[in-house]
């Protein structure tokens, strides 16, 4: 289950919790972070203690990164980014795309994914969760995972080169072009992953436009949201 708080942010039950663990998928309300706030303005908007942030190029790849420190400025090319150091927030922006956070909370560690129809082609949420095994040895039915809002296949026509990348088990034909399920595709994938635990948002981002943005509802002119995870410094419990 996930739950808006008063920033606007989704947060999972559950995970709210644990107080090592920052995490929270954004929202139209927590602000627009296509033009790349500050780390002291990410921090703030999340509700969370003054930290660094690691986040990427996205480039609609399989590729996941290990980020041993925060960076800035030069973001690498990848669709993920998986770390185990404390006050590391590590992220992925989405509009429509869908945002995944992965813990582990036995390792303490974690991951922020940005997965579309081409990431979930490439498979980029079986790599994240395959770095966190040899990254930092999480066993897969360690890992929680939580999917945050995206395109819904109420609204995510696509032609028959994108629906033929996917199982049939995820194709709708009963209109004139076929509608994928994205976010079934990926939950799918987990499992075959190990990973059992998994919090779907199951929120149509292109149907919901006071509460999210939506590249393909406002025709590419839109702001994107900001899914971040990472660990707080010194904190056991
Ligand atoms: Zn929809």
């Amino acid at each position: 289950m996930l739950r808006p708080d008063e920033l606007g942010v989704l947060r999972v039950s559950g995970w709210a919790d644990w107080g090592w663990l920052i995490h929270g998928f954004s929202t139209r309300s927590t602000g627009d972070f296509l033009d790349w706030p500050s780390d002291d303005e990410i921090c703030k908007r999340f509700g969370a203690a003054a930290a660094g942030t690691a986040m990427l190029k996205q480039v609609h790849s399989g590729r996941c990164v290990r980020a041993d420190r925060a960076w800035s400025a030069t973001r690498p090319e990848a669709d993920a980014v998986c770390t185990n150091r404390p006050r590391v927030l590590v992220g992925v922006r989405t509009a429509d795309c869908l945002p995944i956070l992965l813990v582990d909370p036995s390792r303490r560690a974690v991951a922020a994914v940005h997965a579309g129809w081409r990431g979930a082609a490439a498979r980029v949420l079986p790599s994240a969760v395959e770095s966190m095994a040899s990254e930092y040895s999480c066993r897969p039915g360690d890992i929680e995972a939580a999917i945050g809002p995206g395109i819904g296949p109420c609204c995510f026509e696509v032609g028959e080169e994108v629906a033929g990348q996917f199982s049939e088990e995820f194709v709708s034909r009963d209109g004139p072009k076929p509608h994928v399920d994205l976010a079934g595709i990926l939950g799918a994938q987990l499992r075959q992953s190990g990973v059992d635990r998994c919090a779907i948002a199951g929120h149509c981002t292109s149907c919901d436009l006071d509460r999210y943005f939506s590249h393909r509802a406002e025709h590419g002119d839109t702001g994107r949201m900001l899914a971040l995870v990472g660990l707080r410094e010194g904190r056991t419990c």
